[in-house]
């Protein structure tokens, strides 16, 4: 099938690989020229396992193409929408802008029977007022909220968990309903569910999902502030309480919080919503998630500060870590940058490392010292804050191998992703979050 992906973020630029891979004839089109320039040539401009191979594949295929111009969307069957929403700048709302002037310069490159099917995340309502612009095209407008999780964004959107299609009533909605069925079928073909809901059903299974994990997350993290008063141990009391099938222990990990593109503006978007719909007080409890979820980056801060006697001030502080999370170079309200900030605020010499996402970590915070090797992070330092769990830090960071380079013995494990008795077994002062 014929398609158009509108914007080539970490959700377009996968969706349109992943679109190819599977047969379909896609175009990709951003209004970043240098994205495009280095997508054309098969060069992903972000790191997200398995997608430069996929873009190398489609475009030597001749089914994968990328292009600046809306124009360029005409003559497709299905035309997705991925662009950003992005927290407004003054305030908790998403902004809708970028999805406006999508919809905007595709207009005129519709033609009757074409589908569009929203895949970025908004707010309840967008899709039902958005129609009422497409209708007079012919076209038939969709939702299909995007579930994948960037590091696995290319087997997520290759074999999702679930589809959720939003669609029209109707005939128009039946056929595009239909229509997405095809473009998805390696995943229908495995029985992979398919749900077929109205407008908002669709928009609210997003955010919905989206807030149910960032609220896990707060949870085991109020727990481990209580852990902290009491001497309990959260991890403990994780595992635990995460052999109850009910409860689950993934998205169990108390530590530094949740960041990204995605939970923290999301969950804030949806607040601002309900707050228009007269509904605050339905997720009133998601400003104290939020509020949770701040708060452990000021923890993890106050314990580098304590570790090393109360002032880090002059103090040499490794950072091991700047992207959100493992497996990806985005950095967006990332944990592990807000922390290497402060403590860069307070007067410390912060280090920063990351395998990944040391160029757009040093675009962000300039003031920060960066450095690509992790021995060299380390070499001299005071302290040790891990603030992103790659395997690099969680699995390969050796106590005795780092005692021979720093200078301090106070490691900070901001992801409880350390294996705490080594290293204290190995003389240093050992600093978990919600742990003894
Ligand atoms: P992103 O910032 O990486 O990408 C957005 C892209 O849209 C940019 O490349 C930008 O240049 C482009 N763009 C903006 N306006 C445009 C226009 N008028 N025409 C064409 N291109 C335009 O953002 P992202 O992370 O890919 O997220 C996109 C959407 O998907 C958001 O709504 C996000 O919430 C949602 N989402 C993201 C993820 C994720 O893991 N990143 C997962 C699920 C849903």
């Amino acid at each position: 099938m014929r398609m158009s992906v509108i914007g080539c973020g970490y959700l377009g630029a996968v969706h349109a690989a992943a679109m190819a891979s599977i047969g379909h004839e896609v175009i990709g089109i951003d209004v970043d020229g240098r994205k495009i320039d280095a997508l054309s040539k098969g060069e992903a401009p972000f790191f997200e396992p398995g997608l430069k191979d996929l873009l190398r594949d489609g475009i030597a295929s001749g089914r994968l193409r990328f292009s600046t111009e809306s124009a360029d969307a005409e003559g497709s069957t299905v035309h997705f929408i991925g662009v950003g929403t992005p927290q407004q700048a003054g305030g908790y709302a998403a902004d809708l802008t970028y999805v406006d002037k999508a919809v905007t310069d595709l207009l005129p490159h519709l033609r009757p029977g074409d589908v569009v099917a929203g895949k970025s995340t908004v707010p309840v309502g967008t899709a039902a007022q958005l129609a009422a612009r497409i209708a007079p095209t012919g076209a038939t407008l969709i939702w299909n909220p995007e579930f994948l999780r960037e590091g696995w964004a290319v087997q997520d959107t290759i074999d999702p968990d679930r589809l959720v299609v939003g669609v029209p009533d109707g005939e128009d909605g039946q056929r595009a309903a239909q229509l997405m069925r095809d473009v998805f079928y390696p995943a229908v073909a495995k029985g992979t569910p398919f749900l077929v809901t109205d407008y908002a059903t669709a928009e609210l299974v997003k955010v919905a999902a989206n807030a149910f994990l960032a609220t896990k997350i707060s949870f085991i993290n109020a727990m481990a502030e209580i852990a902290e008063v009491t001497g309990a141990d959260v991890t403990q009391l994780a595992d635990a309480i995460g052999h109850d099938v009910r409860i689950g222990r993934r998205f169990l990990g108390a530590g530094i919080g949740f960041g990204g593109g995605c939970l923290p503006k999301d969950i804030r978007a949806f607040s601002a919503r309900a707050e228009e719909l007269g509904k605050g007080e339905s997720v009133a409890f998601l400003r104290e998630v939020d509020a949770i979820n701040l708060r452990r980056r000021e923890r993890a801060v106050q314990l580098v500060v304590d570790g090393l006697g109360g002032s880090v001030h002059g103090k040499r502080v490794a950072v091991l870590g700047a992207a959100f999370k493992p497996h990806s170079d985005d950095i967006r309200d990332s944990p592990a940058l807000d922390a290497a900030v402060r403590l860069h605020g307070l007067g410390a010499a912060v280090i920063v490392t990351d395998p990944q996402a040391i160029e757009n970590a040093r675009r962000a915070h300039p003031q920060l010292t960066y450095v690509t090797d992790r021995d060299s992070a380390l070499r001299g330092a005071d302290a040790v804050l891990v603030v992103t769990e790659w395997d690099e830090y969680r699995r390969e960071l050796d106590p005795a191998h780092v005692s021979a380079l720093t200078d301090g013995r106070v490691v900070i494990d901001g992801r409880n992703c350390l294996d705490s008795a080594a290293w204290r077994a190995a003389g240093w002062h050992y600093y978990g979050m919600g742990r003894p």
